[in-house]
């Protein structure tokens, strides 16, 4: 059965709860989080909290207060000039979705690629940083030049690539829509060199498996083989539940029992990175590789130590 989402005063109360615990970066995300009415007065809310911070300075621990770090990752639908003023007005980093140019109609269920790309102008018109999300299959992938492309002449300041993992509705398509290992390499070549002819930077959002590529090839794209889920980030449902990540089904504890996570096994299995796959027993890169992403491993091998579908 489906949990009730939290209401406004509810993910008012997570949000205090997250800047006394000192959260200093916050990302709304979905599903859709546009389609919360609510949203932007959620936004507006967080944009006023004041997170302290220790850091080191001269050899000395300091504290700082500063507003959050925030962001918002939209399927762009909902994006108008309501909703980009609001990023205007409390610093929030945008990031659109746009998988493709003519694949993105098929890929998005009927959506149009034009309103994406006036989105990026218009942030550009208000001096707002964006990125633009390309989720990676094989159907997009012989786009994928050209779509970063357009994407930055729009207005797109960042990319943010991923590659098609097989979670939740995406299992159906993972035939069709999942990339090979060689089509992963031609992923990352080409987006380097649209990176490069661009001049922008960009990262790969899933961790990838180090074997697989050869990191020296990218001075522009950003590849994550470390995973930073229960270290570094977490995620809060609709519901109030705590996922170690947004790949992640399985819902721990209720934010309001944040303190107990320390307690729970599952939770502690990411914290402690104690999830390795048996076949990379004894590599020289288990410090900088958690042979690809666990969750999506754990999604389509049943356990989160099953090697990443990359690699079987
Ligand atoms: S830790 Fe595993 S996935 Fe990562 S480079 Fe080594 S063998 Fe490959």
């Amino acid at each position: 059965m489906k949990s009730e989402e939290l209401s406004t005063v509810q993910w008012k109360a997570v949000l205090d709860l997250l800047s006394r615990h000192g959260v200093h970066n916050i990302c709304f995300t979905g599903g859709e989080a546009l389609l919360r009415s609510d949203l932007l007065e959620i936004i507006d809310y967080a944009s006023q909290l004041k997170i302290k911070i220790i850091k080191e300075e001269s050899a000395r621990l300091a504290e700082q207060v500063s507003a959050p770090k925030l962001y918002l990752l939209s399927n762009g639908k909902l994006v108008d000039d309501t909703v980009l003023d609001m990023c205007k007005r409390n610093n929030v980093q945008l990031s659109v979705s746009m998988p493709g140019l003519r694949t993105f109609s098929e890929l998005t269920g009927g959506g149009d690629v034009d309103k994406i790309l006036r989105v990026f102008e218009k942030a550009r018109e208000r001096g707002l940083s964006t990125v633009v999300g390309i989720t990676v299959t094989k159907k997009n992938l012989f786009e994928l030049y050209e779509t970063i492309s357009a994407a930055f002449l729009a207005g797109a300041t960042q990319l943010l690539l991923n590659r098609f993992l097989e979670g939740g509705r995406g299992r159906r398509y993972a035939q069709e829509l999942a990339l090979s290992r060689d089509d992963l390499i031609i992923m990352l070549d080409v987006a380097e060199q649209a990176l490069h002819d661009a001049g922008r930077y960009g990262s790969v959002g899933t961790e990838l498996p180090l074997c697989l590529f050869n990191p020296d090839k990218y001075k522009r794209l950003e590849i994550s083989t470390g995973c930073s889920a229960a270290k570094d980030f977490f995620v809060i449902g609709p519901s109030g539940k705590v996922r170690v990540c947004n790949h992640s089904p399985i819902e721990l504890a209720h934010y309001a029992e944040i303190g107990t996570l320390k307690m729970n096994p599952y939770w502690m299995k990411f914290a402690q990175s104690d999830y390795l796959p048996a076949m990379c027993n004894g590599c020289k890169d288990v410090g900088r590789c958690a042979g690809g992403c666990r969750e999506a491993a754990h999604i389509v091998g049943g356990a989160i130590d099953a090697p990443d579908a990359l690699l079987v």
